[in-house]
């Protein structure tokens, strides 16, 4: 069994049947095939693996107890903890029991969406957005009421794979959470800053290149037919994995990043894209 037979595979009930067949050593050869096919770096796949498989294991860092606890109560939380260390073989230390404690408290209470883009906000980021450098200018900032550093745009560019420039609901301002509000993530700052509407809505809940909708290797059918821009997901994914120029190493912090295609035969899926300065602003 080859990487070829099961990409080739059309149903979800199929293709886990063939993953659960495979022996020791046809995971290895698959494993293998597709770190070579998509020219991972080293460990690369397993650092993924680990990425995803410690969502799972979140919720086993905190005792069971402490998740029905009310965040108010004043129960000892200490002894919880290290009853559930020591049953897990884990050594108790008082930076894991902070640190258990710190997560506790991340995770019990609700947190509110609403905050808007503030002046102070943008001017931390020399008013781009931190994922592709999308400059905002003063067409952007309309409802604001101050002005751009960027001054005004002008005129749209021409770039056919970023959905931003064929849309000017995509370019305004957004504050993100990078550690999602659905994962009850904080309105700290330390966990805000600002994103293009077409970038948050390419992250949306996902909290890294890790964490992709399902479909993002695929091209989508309209790029198939040869249309674009290409989907806002395939953009962030892309800008995720591959944050600079690769030409000239410069990141979203000095200029606007976007897309290009490697093989001009084949259709815009992610590892047929590179990340590319957009000249101008
Ligand atoms: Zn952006």
């Amino acid at each position: 069994m080859s990487w070829i037979d099961l990409a080739l595979l059309d149903n979800e009930a199929d293709l886990r049947q063939a993953i659960e067949n495979l022996d020791e050593q046809g995971r290895t050869t698959v494993l293998a095939e597709l770190v070579r096919l998509l020219k991972l770096g080293k460990g690369e796949a397993e650092q993924t693996l680990i990425r995803l498989l410690l969502e799972r294991a979140r919720p086993f860092s905190i005792p069971g107890p402490l998740w029905g606890r009310s965040p108010d109560s004043s129960d000892d939380m200490k002894r919880p903890t290290e009853r559930h260390f020591k049953d897990l073989g884990i050594t108790s230390s008082p930076e894991r029991l902070r640190a258990v404690q710190k997560m506790y408290l991340q995770f019990s209470s609700e947190r509110v969406k609403e905050r808007r883009v503030t002046l102070a906000d943008l001017q931390k980021q020399d008013f781009r957005c931190a994922h592709c450098g999308l400059a905002f200018c003063n067409e952007e900032l309309t409802n604001k009421g101050f002005p751009s550093p960027h001054g005004v745009r002008r005129r749209d560019k021409a770039d056919p794979l970023k959905p931003q420039w064929a849309r000017a609901d995509l370019r305004v301002p957004t504050l993100d959470h990078r550690w999602p509000i659905s994962l009850y993530g904080s309105n700290d700052e330390g966990n805000l800053y600002v994103l293009c509407r077409g970038c948050n809505d390419g992250k949306s809940a996902c909290i890294g290149r890790e964490q992709l909708p399902s479909f993002i290797g695929l091209p989508q059918r309209i790029t198939l037919l040869g249309q674009y821009p290409i989907s806002n997901e395939l953009l962030y994914a892309q800008i995720a994995r591959e944050p600079k120029c690769w030409k000239t190493g410069a990141s979203a912090k000095e200029i606007e990043l976007t897309v290009e295609i490697v093989d001009s035969y084949k259709p815009a899926f992610l590892d047929n894209l590179r990340t590319v300065e957009s000249p101008g602003v």
